[in-house]
C-alpha cells in the first residue's frame, strides 16, 4: 500500500482530469459506491473459485453485529448492487464510471499492490455489440490522449452459458486425458473452474493449453455475430486488435466479449486494462436481469507506463510568492492576497517556520525561488504605507522589479499570470 505524495500526486490529478473529460465526451456519469460491502456480494458476484475470493480478499467481521464485510477488491459488484438497489435501469440503460482504491491481498511484486486504484466504466442495460465497441474505443482514446504507445488490444468471446457448458465438457475430458501434465493449481481447478486453467502462467503447461479445445469453436451463430460486429466497428475506427483464444479474465461473471489492453513494457504485469460483457451478473446479485459490459484499468500500471514512455505535464506552481518582511503587516497583506486569489491568481504566501518574526529576506527569497513562482510580491512596510507593493521577477529577467499601487490592483494583476510582467 502506497502513500501518493506531491509532486507525484499531480500526475494522478492530471490523469483523473483527463478521464473525467473523456467520460463526459462519451456520456458516462460518475458513480461512487462504498469501499466496504457485504462479503457475500463478492462471493456471489465474482465466483467462489476465483483467485480473488479464494485468497485475495480483506474480509472481517463487524464487531457490533457480526456482519461479514470485505474491502472491495473491484468495483463492478458494488456498482451492480447500487444499480439494482436504486432501480437505476428503470428508465433504460445507464453509462457510469468510477475511480478509487481497491484491495487485494496479493504477493507484493512490481505493478501489483494490496491497495491499488482502478478507473472503470460500465454500461448497464444495453445488449448490443456497439456498446462493447464503444467502451473499447473509449479506452483506446485514453491511451492516445495520455501519449501511450505499444498498447495491444486482445479480444476473445466467452460465448453464452450453454456454449461454455459444451466446451467445458470437452475441455475437462481433454485435461483429464493429460492429467499427469497438470500442476497443483490446475488439478484443483479441473472440475471447479477448468476455463481458468487456460490462463495459466506455468511455462511447462503452455503446450498443453495451446492444444486444448477452443471455446471459439463452440460459439453459436448469435454469439459469433456479436463478436464479429465488435470487430467490424473497431476496424472502421482504425483500432487494431488480435484474438487471444486463451483470454478468459479473472472473474466468473463474464460472457460474450472479453478484452484486455496489454503492454510488453511493464515486465510480467503487462495488463493495464481489462473488461468484458457480464449479462448475468445483475440477476445473480439479486437485481432484475439486464445485460451489461464494462472495463477497469489499473491506475498504478498506467501511470508507470506514462512516466516511462510519455510526457506528463509539470506539476502546478504558484503564479506569485508573497514575501512579507514584517509580521505586523500580515493582516493587510493577507487582505490583498485574498483579492488576488479571487481574481484567479495562484498565491503562495511566505509563512514563518518558527522563531522570531517572518525570517530574513534572504531566506524568504530562497523559498520564493524554490516555489517555482514567476514573480515575488514584496510587501515592504514602506511600500505598504503608501499602499503599494514591489513586484520582482524571479525567472526571465530575474531581479527586475517595479512598484505597483494596490489601489489599482485590477489594472496590473492580470499580467501576473502572463509571461511579460515587469
Ligand atoms: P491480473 O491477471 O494481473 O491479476 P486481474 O484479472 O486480477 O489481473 P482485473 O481484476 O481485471 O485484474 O483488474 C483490472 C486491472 O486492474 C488490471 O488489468 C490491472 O491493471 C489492475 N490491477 C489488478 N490487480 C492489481 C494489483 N494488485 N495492483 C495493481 N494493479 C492491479
Ligand atoms: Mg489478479
Amino acid at each position: 500500500m502506497n502513500d501518493i505524495l506531491p509532486p507525484d500526486s499531480a500526475t494522478w490529478e492530471w490523469l483523473e482530469a483527463l478521464v473525467r473529460d473523456l467520460m463526459a465526451t462519451y456520456g458516462y456519469r460518475n458513480i461512487r459506491t462504498p469501499i466496504v460491502e457485504p462479503t457475500g456480494l463478492f462471493v456471489r458476484g465474482l465466483g467462489e473459485v476465483t483467485d480473488i475470493v479464494e485468497k485475495e480478499m480483506y474480509s472481517f467481521e463487524d464487531r457490533l453485529n457480526g456482519e461479514h464485510l470485505t474491502l472491495r477488491p473491484e468495483a463492478t459488484a458494488g456498482v451492480v448492487r447500487a444499480v439494482a438497489e436504486h432501480s437505476l435501469l428503470y428508465e433504460g440503460g445507464k453509462r457510469l464510471y468510477y475511480m478509487g482504491p481497491m484491495f487485494r491481498h496479493e504477493r507484493p511484486q512490481r505493478g501489483r499492490y494490496r491497495q491499488f486504484h482502478q478507473i472503470g466504466a460500465e454500461a448497464l442495460g444495453f445488449a448490443g455489440a456497439e456498446v462493447d465497441a464503444e467502451l473499447i474505443l473509449m479506452a483506446h482514446t485514453l491511451w492516445r490522449r495520455l501519449g501511450l504507445e505499444g498498447v495491444r488490444l486482445e479480444l476473445n468471446s466467452l460465448g453464452e452459458p450453454h456454449e461454455r457448458k459444451a466446451h467445458r465438457e470437452a475441455l475437462i475430458a481433454y485435461l483429464e486425458a493429460h492429467a499427469s501434465q497438470l500442476d497443483e493449481d490446475a488439478l484443483r481447478r479441473l472440475h471447479s473452474n477448468p476455463l481458468r486453467i487456460l490462463d495459466t502462467k506455468n511455462p511447462t503447461m503452455q503446450e498443453l493449453v495451446n492444444q486444448a479445445p477452443r471455446l471459439m469453436d463452440y460459439l453459436g451463430e448469435r454469439s459469433a455475430a456479436h463478436f464479429h460486429q465488435v470487430q467490424r466497428i473497431l476496424d472502421a475506427a482504425g483500432v487494431e486488435w488480435t484474438v487471444n483464444p486463451r483470454l478468459v479474465r479473472g472473474m466468473d461473471y463474464y460472457n460474450l466479449t472479453v478484452f484486455e489492453f496489454v503492454t510488453d513494457r511493464l515486465g510480467s504485469q503487462g495488463t493495464i486494462c481489462g473488461g468484458g460483457r457480464y449479462d448475468y451478473l445483475i440477476e445473480q446479485i439479486g437485481g432484475k436481469a439486464a445485460p451489461a459490459v464494462g472495463w477497469a484499468l489499473g491506475v498504478e500500471r498506467v501511470l508507470e507506463l506514462v512516466r516511462e514512455h510519455a510526457k506528463t505535464p509539470p506539476p502546478p506552481v504558484p503564479d506569485v510568492y508573497a514575501v512579507v518582511p514584517d509580521a505586523d503587516s500580515l493582516p493587510r497583506v493577507m487582505q490583498v492576497l485574498q483579492q488576488l486569489r479571487q481574481r484567479g491568481i495562484r498565491v503562495q504566501m511566505h509563512a514563518s517556520a518558527g522563531g522570531e518574526g517572518m525570517g530574513s529576506m534572504k531566506s524568504q527569497f530562497k523559498k520564493a525561488d524554490a516555489s517555482g513562482a514567476r514573480v515575488a510580491l514584496v510587501f515592504g512596510a514602506d511600500e505598504l504605507a503608501r499602499d503599494a507593493v514591489v513586484v520582482k521577477q524571479l525567472r526571465d529577467g530575474a531581479g527586475v522589479q517595479a512598484e505597483h499601487s494596490l489601489a489599482d490592483l485590477s489594472v496590473w494583476v492580470s499580467s501576473l499570470q502572463s509571461q511579460d510582467l515587469t
